[in-house]
């Protein structure tokens, strides 16, 4: 039930982080690759580096906030592979700008890349999966999208990553009736590019001790930690999840 073979796999900002680590878990059990980024030198090495290993990937670059690429990008994955059964709205960007000093085009970028984007890549993956009468949509959202988050409390990641839990509820509902799941998976603090300088530069700021000591486990996660609940939500492991949001946390939100 947790394999994937011949199915095929888009993960959205996969050149990096925790894309690049569920994409690697969902490799690993047996699933085709689309190795989707804005990066697409990073993605291009990655699927050579999947390919080394065996598995079949292709890198495309995409920027998830416009429509005619993600277009493209669909036109593309179908030519070579004829199905999509797996996709993951991972693509994302941080931002920690107070509010009175964020421009409103900073504002709505954050909303564009975290947000829109999942409307936007799902829309274009889901007819496909209509047509198919099956797929399953991993959307990741953030323990700043459950609860008002004391360290990272700025509020237009929040905002849109709160918008990312329930488009997956409201979409769940939408296309139930196709036989398409899809779950949000909300990370706690992980260790990845997104947050490096947090484990570097920053790392004895009260910010990230007063996360670290919010954190029952107290520690930040590892980008592999998610591979798990991303096979489990992939595979028919799942089959009649949907709709849900799975916290990976070390705890944080209890
Ligand atoms: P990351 O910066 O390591 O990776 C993000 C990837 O997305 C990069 O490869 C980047 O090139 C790509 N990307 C950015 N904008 C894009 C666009 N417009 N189109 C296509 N690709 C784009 O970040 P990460 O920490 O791995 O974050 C991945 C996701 O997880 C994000 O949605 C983030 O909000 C979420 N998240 C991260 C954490 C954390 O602590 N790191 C916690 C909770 C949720």
């Amino acid at each position: 039930k947790f394999r994937l073979d011949n199915r095929v796999a888009i993960v959205t900002g996969s050149a990096s982080g925790l894309g690049k680590e569920m994409a690697r878990g969902l490799a690993e059990a047996g699933a085709h690759i689309v190795v989707a980024d804005i990066n697409l030198e990073a993605a291009a090495r990655f699927a050579e580096e999947l390919m080394g290993q065996g598995v079949n990937a292709l890198a495309v670059q995409v920027d998830v906030t416009d429509e005619e690429q993600i277009d493209r990008m669909v036109e593309k994955v179908m030519a070579q592979y004829g199905q999509i059964d797996v996709l993951i709205n991972n693509a994302g960007i941080g931002a920690r700008i107070e509010i009175e000093h964020m421009s409103y085009q900073d504002w709505q970028r954050v909303m564009d890349v975290n947000m829109n984007s999942v409307f936007l890549v799902s829309k274009a993956v889901g007819k496909v999966m209509i047509g198919q009468r099956r797929g399953s949509i991993i959307n990741i959202s953030s323990i700043s999208g459950i609860i008002a988050n004391v360290p990272q409390k700025h509020t237009a990641y929040n905002a849109s990553k709160a918008g990312v839990i329930m488009i997956t509820k409201s979409m769940a509902l939408e296309w139930a009736e196709y036989n398409i799941r899809i779950n949000t998976i909300a990370p706690g603090y992980m260790k990845t590019e997104m947050t490096a300088s947090d484990f570097n530069e920053n790392k004895d700021s009260h910010m990230v001790k007063t996360w670290l000591q919010m954190t029952p486990m107290h520690r930040p996660g590892t980008p592999d930690e998610l591979q798990g609940i991303a096979l489990f939500l992939a595979s028919d492991a799942s089959s009649y999840a949907t709709g849900g949001v799975f916290t990976m946390d070390g705890g944080y939100t209890i």
